[in-house]
Parts: structure tokens; sequence; C-alpha cells
């Protein structure tokens, strides 16, 4: 299986604009069912979008560049749930599920289960990044396969300041009034 994501600042940067702009333009209880269907729909977009940026499929602990880029990005990420997740925490949630779902739920419980049966397939099928990789395959596959080019990072840091300035433009408020 591809392993296809964007990096989770990413992701809660989109997934706060959703719900801002949701909670502005729709009454309740539709902000929150919109908020949660775009945050699920924008994790899908990004992970198929992370084909153009630099996302090694595996680790890569003895390379400096890959070491110091995530060092910088997981810390990145987890200040922007600290920051947000209050109140934003419906859109973070929903825009962070099918990760929190394959790799931190599904993907535990299968090696516990392959620590026992080695040949154990239990799991394969709920995959959600399967969703992900099917529609790359119908929408996105003319985007070229740059997941190990450095330079890839670049796109992800111009996402990331794009929607940091939009967050900044609506005043993003980490109250919701
Ligand atoms: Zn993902």
């Amino acid at each position: 299986m591809n392993k296809s994501l964007m990096e989770t600042i990413t992701h809660n940067l989109i997934a706060v604009f959703i719900q801002i702009l949701c909670f502005l333009y729709f009454i309740f209880p539709w902000n929150v069912i919109f908020t949660i269907i775009f945050a699920f729909l924008s994790h899908i977009i990004l992970d198929d979008l992370s084909f153009i940026t630099y996302h090694t499929p595996d680790s890569m602990k003895k390379d400096k560049f890959w070491l110091i880029w995530h060092y910088i990005i997981y810390a990145l990420s987890l200040f922007s749930i600290v920051l947000f997740v209050i109140p934003y925490w419906i859109s973070i949630l929903f825009a962070n599920i099918v990760d929190l779902w394959d790799w931190f739920t599904l993907r535990p419980i299968q090696k516990r289960i392959k620590r026992k049966n080695p040949d154990s397939k239990w799991g394969d099928k709920y995959y959600m990044h399967q969703i992900i990789d099917w529609v790359r395959k119908k929408l996105f596959y003319w985007l070229p396969n740059r997941i190990y080019k450095k330079s890839g990072i670049l796109i992800e840091i111009s996402i990331i300041i794009v929607f940091a300035i939009l967050l900044g433009l609506l005043n993003v408020s980490l109250f919701i009034d």
C-alpha cells in the first residue's frame, strides 16, 4: 500500500480554515455537518496532492535532511494542535481521522496480530488510505511522483504559508463566538 500522507500541520491549517468558513456561512447544525464533511474530504485531497511533495514511504533516519525536516514539521504539527484544538477540535479531528485510524489504531493492532501470526492479513482491507489511493488513480493520476525530491518540501511549506496568511486575514480567533 502506498503511504500517502500530508503533514498534520497542513491538515490542521486547512481544517481550521474550513471550520471558520462553515461557521461563518451556515447556521447550526449545518455548520457542524459541513465542517465534518469538508474536513474529511480535505484529508483525501491533500493526501492525494502529497505525491508532489517530499514524502518518502519509509523513514530515513540516517538522512540528515529527512531528520531535520521531520523534527521541524512534527514540532509545528504539535504546536498547531495545541494552538487550535480549542475551539477547532471538530475540524481538526475529522481532518485527521483517516491518519488516526490507519496509523494510530489499525496499524498497531495489525502489528500485534502479526507478532503471533506473521501471515495474518487481518485488517488490510480496513485501511482508509485505500480511498485516497483510489481517488488518486481516478483524479490525480497525472501528478508527477516527486516523493523523493527534497525540493518537494517547498510545496508543502508554500501551502502552510498561504493558509497561515489566510487564517491571519480571517482574523482567526481562538474563540468561537
Ligand atoms: Zn493521511
